[in-house]
């Protein structure tokens, strides 16, 4: 069984998720960890369950999803995959956060690695599908487990709400082409963990969503 553990980090209040099963192996989904207390919050709670970090991935690199790639990268010396799209999004990260007049001054780290759509990400007895799902930023990725029935979305579905699409690379006829054909089509029952706000469920969505019912 996959779990999933959130943590809300940084000022723009973004879902930090740390997704693990029995192995103990686990993978950092934009890690917005901003300051050293966020850093101790999710360091601890790997600690406390003795977990493995295999892997950081972003799916996608807005600013406050990749606040934390730095220190996870440095602390647990783990390879980082994103779509090769977002590279544009990260390369602004710096000149994003003065924008924001956030004192951000150390880059992200580059990728180690690319994720296309349909790859299949492996950690532990776990499994991941990559459906790219781009509208809210060029090549966000969203990770389906089927074997747990649930899904990382980023901030392409929210709970009542959708990525908004003002943003560099957004566009709101593709995420809404993005939602219909790649989640969904997902069994009802679906658990999303979406960049901001609660959890919600593919079949709650589809009835209650305003952006797309
Ligand atoms: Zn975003
Ligand atoms: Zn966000």
């Amino acid at each position: 069984m996959t779990k999933v553990q959130c943590f809300t980090f940084n000022p723009f209040q973004e879902n930090t998720y740390v997704v693990y099963d029995e192995t103990k192996e686990c993978v950092i989904f934009d890690p917005g960890n901003i300051n050293v207390k966020e850093d101790k919050i999710l360091s601890a709670f790997i600690e406390k369950e003795q977990l493995n970090v295999v892997q950081l991935i972003n799916t996608h690199c807005h600013l406050d999803h990749v606040f934390g790639n730095q220190y996870v990268v440095e602390k647990y010396k783990v390879e980082f995959s994103m779509h090769k799209g977002e590279v544009p999004v990260l390369n602004s990260f710096i000149p994003t956060c003065q924008l924001y007049g956030i004192p951000i001054k150390v880059p992200s780290p580059n990728p180690t690695k690319f994720i296309e759509h349909q790859d299949v990400i492996s950690f532990g007895n776990t499994q991941m599908l990559a459906l790219l799902t781009p509208g809210h930023s060029p090549a966000s990725l969203s990770f389906y487990c089927e074997a747990s029935g649930f899904i990382i979305s980023g901030d392409v579905l929210f709970r009542e709400s959708i990525g908004r699409t003002d943003l560099p690379g957004g566009n709101f006829d593709t995420l809404v082409n993005s939602i219909n054909t790649h989640l969904f089509t997902l069994p009802n029952q679906t658990i999303v963990y979406s960049g901001h706000g609660p959890t919600t469920t593919i079949g709650y969505e589809k009835e209650n969503n305003p952006f797309l019912t």
